[in-house]
Parts: structure tokens; C-alpha cells; sequence
């Protein structure tokens, strides 16, 4: 088992199959992409099977595919049998845009769980926060994988001056589905140019609710172990909503997350700009079971150390890790 010194048994691994995108989300990604690569400096379909199989040996039974955008990886069916044949619960992350090709695949694996980001349902809102133009086709897969009865949750990531007014408008999205929509507080990381004053945080989204729907109508949803997420529902509403309060107060007493990058890193905290190569320890056949240990050990209790977003050491910390879309978020 991968428990660290604070007893949080880290059963969840998330893993980065590209750091590549279809989208260009300003939150999380520099106009121009990020800067390529070499394609033997990623793991290859059969590192990742075997670098992840230690993980379930060590207990691991949940596994997130995330990305960049997990669904542009073109082995990505092939990844899927393969991460479908260990005994784990399978979940993926992806901003929709190709679900409509893999609904079959997700479906012979058993991965029910679909996180689909969408930052505003508003076209043109939407196209220009992704730089892109996709938003017919992802709110029809939207539309598609809930018809499919998969599990379905909504990633919004709000920010000030942008989304911040469509908080009610999401909400009412889930008036007659069952999906939930998770309002995600603007993080920050290398580059993405965050400022505290574009951050929503949990507080001001509840009392928009609130103020819009009444606090007698909002009913608070028990806790499920190990979530990051505080769920709600507005009372009659088929759907539900839940807040990541990841910047004011994340949930890292039950942390159970450690998350491996397509280039074969190992990240013991989103926040964190530890790492250990993996994939560099694996193609020398060295054991890489005790670097897993390692990294779970050195975790730290909270937010990899970070007490508070506004100090100059944690901009030093977390303006030296990477950029999201190279974690897998
Ligand atoms: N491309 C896929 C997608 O967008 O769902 C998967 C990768 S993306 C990095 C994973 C999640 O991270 C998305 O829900 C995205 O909205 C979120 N994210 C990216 N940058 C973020 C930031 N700076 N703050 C909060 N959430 C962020
Ligand atoms: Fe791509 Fe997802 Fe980042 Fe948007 S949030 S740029 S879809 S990786
Ligand atoms: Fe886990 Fe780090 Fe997130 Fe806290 S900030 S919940 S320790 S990943």
C-alpha cells in the first residue's frame, strides 16, 4: 500500500497520456501551444502498461486517463484494452471535442465516468476562452454521452470577469439531467498568469447561488470518501453541482492522488514541482517500486507545502512547476 506519513493511502493514480491539445485554453495553456517534443522522451503504450501495473500492485484500483487531451493520443483505444484488463475502476478527464468516436471503446472497458470540461454555455464566450471552435460538437457530446447513460460530471473553471456570471445558468443545466457540475476555483501554475483577483472562490459561488435560488432550496450532499469536491443539489433538480475549492481550502487531509505525466514523471501533489523519473529508472531496468515509495513519503501534508497562494515562496513554487496541461489536471 502507498501510504505516506500522514496515513493517506494513495489508492488513486492519474495519468497524463499527452501533454498535447486540441484546445488552447487560456487558463491552462499559452496561445501557441506548448513546446514539442521528442517522441522518445514519452512513455510508449508499452512502458505505461508496465509502469502502471507496479502501481497496481501497490494497490492502486482507480485510474483517471487525463491529459492535455487524453483523446487526441492516437493509440488511445489500444491504452484503454490494455488499462481495462487490471483491476481498477477506470475514469477519464477530456475537454469532449472526439468523445463521440470512442463512446464503443469507453463502453467494452467499462469506464463509466466521464469529467467533460466546459468553461461557458456560451458559444462564442466558450470559443474564445479555448482559442478554438468547437462548442456545438462538445455540447452535442455532451449530449451524446449522457444519452449513452454514462456517468457524467461538468468541469467549469471560474474566473472573475469571465464566467463568473453564468454561475446560475450551469446550474440550471442540471435542472433536468443527471449530471453534476463542478465549479473549479482558477489555480495557479507556471505561466497561466494567475492573480488572486481572477479567482471565484467557493464562498462568493455559494452566495451567488444562494442569492439566486435561496439558501432554504440548497440542499448539501453527504461527503464521498476522499473527495476533493463539496457536493449541493437545488432541491427538485435531477442533477447536482459541487465546488473544488482547490486555492482556499483544498481537501488534502484525505488525499488519496498521486499522478504520473506522460513523460513517465511521478507528482506526489498537483502543486508540487517534485519529481521523480520513472520512466528514466524503468528503460534501466532498475526496480522503480521503491521511487514510488519515495515520492509517497516525501508528500507534504498540505498543498505541497504551500500555507498560502499569496507568499512570494509560493509563487517561487508553484511558478517552477509545470503548466496543467503537462501535469494531467
Ligand atoms: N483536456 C482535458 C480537459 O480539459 O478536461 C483534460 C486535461 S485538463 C488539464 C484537466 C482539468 O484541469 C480540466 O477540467 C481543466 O479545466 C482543469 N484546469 C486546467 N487548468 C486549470 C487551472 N489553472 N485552474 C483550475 N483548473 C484547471
Ligand atoms: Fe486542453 Fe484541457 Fe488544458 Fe483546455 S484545460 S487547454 S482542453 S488540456
Ligand atoms: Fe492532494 Fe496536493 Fe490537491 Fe492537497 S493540493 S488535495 S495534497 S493534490
Amino acid at each position: 500500500m502507498l501510504v505516506d506519513q500522514f496515513g493517506r493511502n494513495h489508492n488513486y493514480l492519474r495519468v497524463s497520456l499527452t501533454e498535447r491539445c486540441n484546445l488552447r485554453c487560456t487558463y491552462c495553456m499559452p496561445a501557441e501551444g506548448i513546446a514539442l517534443r521528442e517522441r522518445s522522451e514519452f512513455m510508449s503504450q508499452e512502458e505505461m502498461i508496465a509502469i502502471v501495473g507496479r502501481f497496481v500492485n501497490f494497490g492502486v484500483d482507480k485510474i483517471r486517463l487525463t491529459g492535455g487531451e487524453p483523446l487526441i493520443k492516437k493509440n488511445f483505444s489500444a491504452i484503454l484494452n490494455e488499462l481495462s484488463k487490471f483491476p481498477v475502476d477506470l475514469a477519464i478527464t477530456t475537454n469532449g471535442v472526439l468523445l463521440d468516436r470512442y463512446i464503443d471503446d469507453l463502453k467494452k472497458a467499462g469506464l463509466n465516468k466521464i469529467n467533460i470540461s466546459l468553461d461557458s454555455l456560451q458559444e462564442e464566450k466558450f470559443n474564445r476562452i479555448s482559442r478554438r471552435f468547437d462548442f456545438k460538437r462538445i455540447m452535442e457530446n455532451i449530449q451524446l454521452t449522457i444519452a449513452e447513460n454514462f456517468n457524467v460530471k461538468i468541469n467549469v473553471v471560474l474566473m472573475q470577469d469571465e464566467n463568473i456570471d453564468e454561475i446560475v445558468d450551469f446550474i440550471l443545466f442540471t435542472k433536468d439531467k443527471e449530471i453534476e457540475v463542478r465549479f473549479i476555483e482558477f489555480m495557479p501554475f507556471n505561466g497561466n498568469e494567475w492573480d488572486w483577483s481572477k479567482t471565484v472562490s467557493s464562498k462568493t459561488i455559494q452566495n451567488k447561488i444562494s442569492e439566486h435560488f435561496g439558501l432554504n432550496e440548497i440542499e448539501t450532499l453527504p461527503l464521498p470518501p476522499n473527495s476533493t469536491t463539496r457536493n449541493y443539489k437545488i432541491k427538485g433538480f435531477k442533477g447536482q453541482y459541487g465546488i473544488i475549492s482547490s486555492v482556499t481550502n483544498p481537501f488534502c487531509d484525505s488525499c488519496n492522488r498521486i499522478r504520473l505525466t506522460a513523460d513517465g514523471k511521478l507528482k506526489n501533489c498537483l502543486f508540487s514541482n517534485h519529481e521523480l523519473n520513472l520512466l528514466e529508472a524503468y528503460r534501466h531496468n532498475e526496480n522503480i517500486d521503491p521511487i514510488i515509495q519515495q515520492i509517497i513519503h516525501a508528500k507534504k501534508e498540505k498543498r505541497a507545502g504551500i500555507d498560502s497562494f499569496e507568499s512570494e515562496s509560493a509563487a517561487l513554487i508553484y511558478n517552477a512547476n509545470r503548466s496543467m496541461t503537462t501535469i494531467g489536471g
